[in-house]
């Protein structure tokens, strides 16, 4: 079942993934095209979509179905023109937004500790595989995003009742650069909201 957690643009990369490894590679256009929108695929995926791409695509999969020999070569762009034309708006996002929104595309997502919301509880810092999360007591926790893998742990472990950390796709998140007193957060929290309920 296809639902918004699918990204179409990944989706559309596996499959002509496996069609582009059965290529037999006796004409040009099966065995050249499925690895040139392949390439174009990967490159979309992992940020590095350019304008023109999705027309790109297009052409290559025309030219592909019209001339390869067998059925294989002939039906590989299926997914290709079938997705741009259901989900054009997702290769769009992809390339001009730098956005997955199906958040499924790794290069495209990062996890980030929210600090109204963090409670420096310091699961996560013990979790996390890679050091990636500093903090302290009844601190605010922050992710070094250079060290930061993208498992997803974080997210997983920070307790619902604090809803924390975030995984988003294309989006500026602000977060202090390194801990600070979760009381700290508080009280600026509370001077802003009374000097906006004084004007
Ligand atoms: S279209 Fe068929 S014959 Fe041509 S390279 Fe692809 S698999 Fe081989
Ligand atoms: S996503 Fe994984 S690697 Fe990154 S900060 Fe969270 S637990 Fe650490
Ligand atoms: S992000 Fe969540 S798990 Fe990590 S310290 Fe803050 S409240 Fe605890």
């Amino acid at each position: 079942m296809i639902d918004e957690d699918i990204c179409m643009v990944e989706m559309t990369k596996f499959f002509l993934t496996f069609t582009q490894a059965e290529s037999c590679g006796k004409c040009i256009p099966c065995r050249w095209g499925t690895k040139q929108m392949l390439d174009i695929l990967e490159d979309i995926t992992s940020g590095k979509g350019r304008p023109g791409d999705i027309e790109l695509l297009e052409e290559l999969a025309e030219s592909v179905k019209d001339n390869s020999l067998c059925g294989l070569g002939q039906t590989a762009p299926n997914p290709v023109l079938t997705s741009i034309r259901y989900f054009r708006d997702e290769y769009e996002a992809h390339i001009n937004e730098k956005r997955c929104p199906a958040l499924a595309c790794i290069e495209l997502t990062s996890y980030h500790i929210l600090p109204d919301k963090c409670q420096g509880c310091g699961i996560c810092l013990r979790e996390c595989p890679t050091d990636a999360i500093s903090g302290g007591k009844r601190m605010v926790h922050v992710i070094d995003q250079s060290r930061c893998i993208k498992c997803g742990t974080c997210l997983d472990v920070c307790p619902p009742r604090f809803g924390a950390v975030v995984k988003v796709s294309g989006e500026e998140v602000t977060v202090p650069g390194e801990p600070v007193p979760v009381a700290a957060i508080k009280a600026s929290a509370v001077a802003s909201s009374g000097s906006s309920s004084n004007e």
